[in-house]
């Protein structure tokens, strides 16, 4: 079954084609910069690259594109458009209503919309993705798989803020978690890495890229994760602050700073870009940290401190720790960084072997010593395959 994966930007579709069950990808890409005067397509299959210019004024003619070029008779890999039998769509947020991933109806489409209140950046344009697929290929089934889906099993005491409890009622302020499909899928995997039923072990995830996050998962399930309402809870991130005292914001709204400034502050002028005030970019920080830059090294000794702390309180949350994960394109690629967050942690049994951390292959391994109590994994993210596994179980 050729199953197709899309995430849809605010301007830009990305899109990998799966045959399942193998598993294989024929071709990937993206089309970037969708309404401006021209769009930028980067399409891969068979080992190569396809750039063009191309015309794209809306989701919906990206999406037209894209298909043209998976049925296209030099660069394509399809025969007609109407071999893909299914298309799974990344939606950010579902809200407490989607527990896994779902085919996509009416009313599915009206809760996306609903939820667009709790992400205004992602949600909708993850919508006209949905349409333009749903426009294009009709008779294909559509599914949609949550960011959030596998955080609703977060019990309520990690959940509930200490607010007073009707923002809740009345708003469903609460802490709902992101990455939960990279979470779900790397959770899995090391698992199966380790040999023991995915029910049964206990894990820390480590989700760290542009933006980052730290699951506790609990004989499976995820039980408490750093992202809250919003993706700006947690660990410090690329532009984002992470955790702050939120007396923070009122203090510096007495100064004269408005509700719109505070959120641009800290959603994209904060974390390592605010700190070191030189990049978001983790790669241009060591280099700039190794050539003496303080600040730029102090921007990264908070980001591992941060994550540091999670880890312990997690280990706390989970009573017994079997495995810690590191992904992202930081967890994956990153050995300093993973050594810093579990330097000094053998009391509670993480020992990380230095030559296994530092080695490049292979992509997936284990990077701790042998007789580590907890043993300590790179392993990366995944989420398009994780997205074709739901989207083909269900229009199977
Ligand atoms: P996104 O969250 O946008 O998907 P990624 O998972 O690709 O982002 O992660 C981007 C981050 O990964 C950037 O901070 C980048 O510097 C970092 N990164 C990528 N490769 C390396 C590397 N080899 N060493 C250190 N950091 C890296």
């Amino acid at each position: 079954m050729k199953v197709l994966v899309i995430n849809a930007g605010s301007s830009s579709i990305k899109y990998q084609l799966f045959d399942m069950p193998a598993g294989d990808v024929p071709a990937k890409g993206m089309i970037e910069r969708i309404g401006e005067a021209q769009s930028q397509l980067t399409h891969k299959y068979d080992g190569k690259t396809h750039s063009a210019a191309v015309t794209a004024k809306d989701h919906e003619q990206g999406m037209q594109v894209i298909l043209q070029t998976l049925a296209d008779p030099t660069i394509g890999v399809v025969k007609k458009v109407s071999e893909i039998h299914a298309v799974g769509h990344r939606v950010v947020h579902g809200g407490e209503e989607f527990t896994g991933s779902v085919i996509i109806s009416d009313q599915v489409v009206g809760s996306i919309e609903r939820f667009a209140d709790l992400a205004p950046l992602h949600n909708p344009p993850n919508l006209t993705g949905i349409r333009a697929a749903m426009h294009a290929l009709p008779d294909a089934v559509q599914v949609a798989c949550f960011d959030t889906a596998f955080h609703t099993t977060i019990p309520p005491v990690a959940y509930i803020y200490g607010l007073p409890y009707d923002i809740y009622e009345k708003y469903r302020v609460r802490r709902y978690g992101f990455h939960g499909t990279s979470h779900r899928f790397v959770a899995r995997r090391c698992a199966k890495l380790m040999n023991i039923d995915k029910t049964k072990a206990n894990i820390i995830t480590c989700h760290l890229g542009n933006g980052c996050s730290i699951t506790a998962v609990k004989e499976g399930k995820s039980v408490d994760t750093s992202m809250g309402l919003t993706p700006l809870e947690g660990v410090v991130m690329g532009t984002r602050c992470g955790d702050i005292d939120p007396a923070i914001l009122f203090y510096l709204a007495d100064k004269g700073y408005d509700i719109k400034k505070l959120n641009a502050m800290c959603n994209k002028q904060s974390g390592l870009l605010g700190i070191s005030g030189a990049s978001n970019d983790m790669r241009n920080l060591l280099e700039l940290s190794a050539q003496g830059n303080e600040r730029a090294k102090l921007a990264i000794d908070i980001f591992n401190y941060r994550i540091k702390k999670y880890v312990g309180t997690y280990t706390a949350v989970l009573g017994r720790l079997d495995a810690v994960v590191f992904t992202g394109g930081i967890g994956e690629n990153n050995a300093f960084i993973r050594k810093e967050v579990c330097s000094g942690q053998t009391q509670i049994g993480i020992d990380i072997n230095d030559k296994r951390n530092e080695a490049k292959e292979p992509k997936e391994r284990l990077i701790s010593e042998d007789n580590s109590r907890v043993s300590v994994f790179v392993i990366p993210t995944d989420e398009e395959r994780a997205i074709a596994g739901d989207t083909y179980e269900l229009a199977k």
